[in-house]
């Protein structure tokens, strides 16, 4: 029998391979007989959820003790050379956000844009003036949801950890969603327990504890090559060392909801989640609790 969360929950991105029906609403029911605690509802090719079928969800996962998240459309880009498509962009992350919001997703994940002919600079300016205001609007109308900035990784897109840091330390109600698979893919490292440890570690430095205290994670296998991710793949597949992961999230006791984006969806939701807790009633191993004091950076 799966424990059931203690504040971690496992879930999956879009509707579970073993689900029979391809609707996000019978989806809920999916991931919850599996024993998963959280769904990723897909806004990625568009807004084609209803309204009502939104409202239908919202009851659903609240019975049915599923947690929602949802993402963002790619096709966003808040840094797009041209003005009418940077508009156009925004008023889709605000029309997602507030889908999320009917749908009782606590959380909006997205991708925030490109670099383009811009520098990392100019893409980071431009990037978080977009967001200041929609944030406004966001508080302004109440919309319940987090608004989560991905770190990205192809080394063409706006989202390195240190940018995502960065701008969530600026602006007030934004937070990062963590995509370790990202990060390892994008700089073709961060790859072990010691480098998993001081990536959270970073992050709670820049964001407080508070952020680790309510994460948002994605996790996948991974296949990148000097440009940064090429595609998703299942863990056993990829060299992504995911039981060290595992071990970092325990030391620094991480709570939230981690998202599954491997093809095989729920077969690594489940690998990861009972994996998770066979090491967490193992203990974390001293050698690793010996060893965390050394390589603490200071940046
Ligand atoms: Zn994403």
């Amino acid at each position: 029998m799966i424990p059931a969360s203690n504040g971690v929950r496992f879930g999956v991105a879009g509707i579970p391979h073993s689900c029979p029906e391809d609707s996000s609403l019978r989806a809920v029911d999916c991931v919850a007989s599996l024993g998963l605690e959280a769904l990723e509802l897909e806004f990625v090719h568009g807004l084609k959820l209803g309204p009502e079928t939104a409202r239908q969800i919202k009851i659903k996962s609240s019975q049915q003790g599923v947690k929602l998240s949802a993402h963002a459309p790619y096709f966003i880009n808040l840094n797009a050379g041209d003005q009418g498509q940077r508009i156009r962009s925004q008023e889709l992350l605000l029309n997602s956000l507030r889908l999320a919001g009917v749908a009782g997703a606590s959380d909006l994940v997205f991708h925030a844009g490109y670099y383009g002919r811009q520098t990392p600079e100019e893409t980071y300016s431009q990037i978080k003036n977009s967001l200041k205001e929609i944030l406004s609007i966001s508080r302004l109308e109440k919309i319940p949801v987090r608004l989560r900035i991905e770190t990205m990784g192809k080394r063409q897109q706006f989202g390195t950890l240190d940018e995502v840091l960065a701008l969530c330390r600026e602006l007030e109600g934004l937070f990062p969603c963590l995509d370790f698979a990202h990060i390892f893919a994008r700089e073709g490292k961060i790859n072990s327990y010691r480098d998993f440890y001081q990536v959270l570690k970073k992050v709670e430095r820049k964001l407080g504890h508070r952020a680790l205290a309510s994460a948002h994670i994605h996790i996948s296998g991974v296949i990148f090559n000097q440009r940064g991710e090429i595609k998703h793949i299942n863990l056993d597949e990829s060299e992504f060392q995911y039981d060290e992961w595992l071990q970092a999230i325990i030391e620094v006791d991480l709570k939230g909801t981690i998202i599954v984006e491997s093809p095989s969806l729920e077969a690594d939701a489940l690998r990861l989640k009972n994996l998770y807790y066979n090491l967490k009633d193992k203990g974390t191993s001293p050698e690793h609790s010996r060893t965390n004091h050394d390589f603490l950076d200071t940046d």
